[in-house]
């Protein structure tokens, strides 16, 4: 049969939450084959998002992973998502066997057909993120003979990948093969830290996707909430039973 497709998202709690992981489930109950690891940054899973998932009828697996604290108490950048997606990796590598596995972060837009262009990854794909950086677009750049030449991204840094997390999908085989590969809690350099740490793998032997990159399927969209001075209480972002 067709082999599964796994979606690995990174959560934390903020009003959005339900909001964003709404627009999400409703987006993967279009795919065929799929299976959502939602992974928050928690130490306890949330009640309301396991309900989320349950009512969705997407098959799911529901995981913790907390940002260690001293990442979390450091003022700036933070690694966000980093001991999520290492969470997942090590889901895939105790429960998974073969198919794609992708890191899509809860407040992306996902144009279904990304998810089955992706399923025929052999090894690492790579696809255009639109709305990302302040050029708008992180892409591989592609001659027009259809072959990779280099990479398009706002902010490259000394990076050998300088890509956008949305922007790639491994297969869970070539995973197996790289059983030491692991994102670093590196702000800026999470997507380049996990892509060479699965050496021996050169940009030059990246599966292009959409259409020889000619195409975006996916946004880097970032939600910004309404108001906002009032205080933080989730009850009433996400329920209307108020006290
Ligand atoms: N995230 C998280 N903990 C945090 C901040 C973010 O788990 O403290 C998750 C978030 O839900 C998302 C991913 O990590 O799936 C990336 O975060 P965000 O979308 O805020 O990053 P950006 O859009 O700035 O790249
Ligand atoms: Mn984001």
């Amino acid at each position: 049969g067709l082999p599964p497709l796994y979606v690995v998202t990174p959560t934390y709690r903020r009003p959005e939450q339900l909001a964003e992981l709404t627009r999400m489930a409703q987006t993967l109950l279009l795919v065929r084959h799929v299976r959502w690891l939602v992974i928050e940054d928690a130490r306890e899973p949330a009640a309301d998002v396991a309900r989320l998932l349950r009512q969705s009828g997407l098959p799911h697996e529901h995981l913790t992973a907390a940002m260690p604290e001293q990442y979390r108490k450091r003022r700036g950048a933070k690694p966000k998502g980093v001991a999520q997606r290492n969470r997942g990796l090590q889901w895939l590598r105790a429960n998974a066997s073969e198919g794609v596995f992708y890191f899509a972060d809860d407040d992306n837009t996902y144009d279904v057909a990304i998810f089955e262009e992706i399923r025929t990854t052999r090894r690492v794909s790579m696809f255009p993120v639109g709305l990302c950086t302040k050029l708008g677009l992180s892409t591989p750049v592609v001659s027009s003979r259809g072959t990779f030449v280099g990479f398009y991204d706002g902010w490259v840094g000394g990076r050998k990948f300088p890509v956008d997390m949305a922007g790639f999908a491994v297969s869970v085989k070539f995973l197996h093969e790289r059983p030491k590969a692991q994102m670093p809690f590196a702000p800026g350099f999470e997507e380049d830290g996990f892509l060479r740490s699965l050496a021996p793998f050169e940009p030059k032997e990246v599966e292009l996707k959409a259409d020889n990159c000619t195409k975006v399927l996916v946004w880097h969209t970032q939600t910004k909430i309404n108001g906002a001075s009032q205080p933080l209480d989730m009850k009433k972002f996400n329920d209307t039973n108020l006290p």
